[in-house]
């Protein structure tokens, strides 16, 4: 609750809004709006959910979990605000794979222990072996392809706390 007051609703509901035209451009269901988008914020505590570097001062971007064109949405259980390092990092892996990545890297957050409960690692095989195939085409409406991350720079910017 502390970061509340220091959220700009304006911002807010642009970058919601951008993030429910990227989710539309690549054919997945789900919106989000302001407040939403607010209570994954504040659910993340200030900290990234995948390292759980303190995300004040600095701009931040919302993770989706499973990725736009890998059949994620812009559902709020499916995003976190993750630092840009991450998000980066993470690009189009399966997110148990970062995960165990981020656990090897002596990280035990919220968000990876979800994940690691999530993707059991009796499944974790199966699982990664679907995320290994070839993403389809991105169908990205006006902005400059990024590389392999659909959480890449571009639309929408890093939010700043
Ligand atoms: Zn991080």
């Amino acid at each position: 609750m502390r970061y509340r007051d220091r959220l700009d609703a304006a911002a807010l509901k642009r970058y919601a809004n951008a993030l429910n035209s990227r989710a539309r451009a690549v054919g997945t269901s789900g919106t989000l709006d302001a407040d939403a988008l607010r209570g994954v914020i504040l659910d993340s505590g200030g900290r990234c959910g995948w390292c759980g570097v303190s995300l004040m001062d600095v701009d931040f971007e919302v993770d989706h979990i499973a990725s736009l064109h890998r059949g994620g949405d812009n559902a709020p259980a499916n995003l976190a605000a993750t630092c840009i390092t991450c998000n980066r990092q993470k690009g189009d892996q399966h997110p148990a794979r970062f995960a165990r990545q981020k656990r090897a890297q002596g990280s035990d957050t919220a968000l990876v222990r979800r994940v690691l409960a999530e993707h059991g690692a009796d499944d974790a095989g199966v699982q990664l072996g679907l995320f290994d195939e070839t993403p389809p085409p991105r169908r990205v409406l006006g902005l400059d392809a990024p590389s392999d991350d659909d959480d890449a720079p571009g639309s929408p910017p890093p939010y700043r706390w």
